[in-house]
Parts: structure tokens; sequence; C-alpha cells
């Protein structure tokens, strides 16, 4: 593989639900952890409705899922994974959610966050992209940039220690301009294995080959077999970044 390969020191996924992060970047962030790089899992939702047997309330498909997203966790060898328990299927970019994605921005001082698109509607001919994880995308973005970097905003927090956090880049997946292929081949089985542990959710179908499929369109004419996309923003060059990661980590 490229040894030019990037791997950030500390990287936040932030995602509405708790299968999301296998579905569209976990292959990403598996190399990331075995080059060395922190990963911290923030699921704004514990995926609540998501499951549709008879009889099965809100509160005991939480932990279902939040035990499955930990599972999917263990495997990939991520530092934490936090819940901020919003409601599934009605979550809202809200003020209130952009503060709580600051505070665990500010407190993981992550050099790289990656999460959804907001701008996919119609992802192809079949399927409408979820509400929630467009609110995600959203709330996500609007934290990282400016709210996390201001001092002067949500100041309130410094008297829980934290303090102004700015995020070198954003790795966002979904179709709209993925410019970034990354090859994961020697993680793809990384990535099925831990997409498995969200047993409720295959029930009577296994979504191995369905994402082998999506993994290898995404690696086409890049001579790989497998590969995730992104489109990256980049908000601190690497002469600022130097500047900034020693500042930064300094108050700690
Ligand atoms: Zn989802």
């Amino acid at each position: 593989m490229d040894s030019e390969f990037y791997i950030p020191e500390s990287a936040m996924a932030i995602v509405a639900h708790p299968d999301d992060i296998e579905f569209s970047c976990v292959g990403t962030l598996a190399r990331w952890v075995k080059g060395g790089c922190r990963v911290s899992y923030v699921l704004c939702t514990s995926g609540d409705v998501g499951i549709a047997e008879p009889g099965m309330t809100r509160q005991n498909a939480a932990e279902i899922r939040e035990a499955e997203a930990r599972s999917a966790a263990e495997i990939v060898g991520v530092q934490e994974i936090i819940f901020l328990l919003e409601p599934d299927g009605l979550l809202q970019p809200t003020l209130e959610l952009r503060k709580k994605l600051v505070r665990e921005i500010r407190r993981f001082k992550p050099e790289v966050v990656l999460t959804g698109d907001p701008t996919v509607v119609f992802s192809n001919a079949t399927y409408i992209n979820h509400p929630d994880h467009r609110a995600a995308a959203t709330a996500a973005l609007d934290a990282v940039f400016p709210a996390s970097g201001q001092p002067n905003l949500f100041q309130e927090l410094e008297t829980e220690g934290l303090f102004a956090h700015k995020v070198r880049k954003v790795y966002i997946s979904g179709q709209n301009q993925s410019e970034m292929v990354i090859n994961i081949d020697d993680t793809i089985d990384t990535k099925l294995a831990a997409l498995r542990m969200h047993k409720s959710q295959f029930i009577d179908w296994d979504p191995g080959d369905r994402v082998l499929e999506w993994m290898a369109e995404n690696a086409a004419g890049h001579n790989m077999k497998y590969a995730e996309v992104f489109r990256v923003i980049t908000l601190e060059t690497d002469e600022t970044w130097e500047r900034l990661r020693h500042a930064q980590n300094s108050s700690i």
C-alpha cells in the first residue's frame, strides 16, 4: 500500500444511527486505527425505532442496538463510543445538538471529523436518504465549523474544562463529489465483521454481498478491489495545522 497514506493522530465519526459508521467509513477507520490513530464514535441516536418486532419497545431496542454498536466498535479497536440519546427518526440539527457535538469535539480534540453528506436527498433511483442522516451531517458540519474553534461561542463549556478546538479536515461520505478513494482491501473483512455485529438489522438477510458490490464500485478503475470514498474538506493547511496542533494539545 501507499507509504504516503495519510493517517491522522485522532478522528471522530459523527453519525445518526448505530450501523451508519460500518456502512460508510469503518474500513478507513480500521486502517487508521492500525496506524495508531485514536478514534471516537459519536452516535446521535441509539436507533431506537429501528427494530420492527412485535412487542419491541424503544428502550429495549436502544439497549440492543447500543450493545451491537459496542461490539462493532470493539472489533475495530476504537477508543470510545458516545451515545447522545437523541430520538431516532426525529433527529433535528438543533442548536442544542450542535452544542452537544461541540462539547465532544472540544473534549476529544479530533484532527479529522467524518460524517455524511447533508445535501444528499436521493441517493439513487430506489432510495431516499434518511432525514436523520441529513440532520446528523448538518449538525456535525455546523459543530466543526466554525463553532468548535470559536472561543467565545459556547464559552460556558470552559467550566467543564473544554476550550476551542479547530479540526484539520472533514471527511464526508456519500455520493456527491467524492474524490478521495481509500483502498480498504486489507480491512474489508473487518468492515464486514463489524457490520454483521448489527444483528438486529440483518434478521433474514446478510449485507455482505451488497456491501462488497458497493465497495467494488467505489474501487473501479483505481487499481484496488474495494474502496470507501469521501469528499475531503481541508480547513487547516499543513502549516497552520503544525502551529495549531501544538497549541491545542498543550491545553489538554
Ligand atoms: Zn442510518
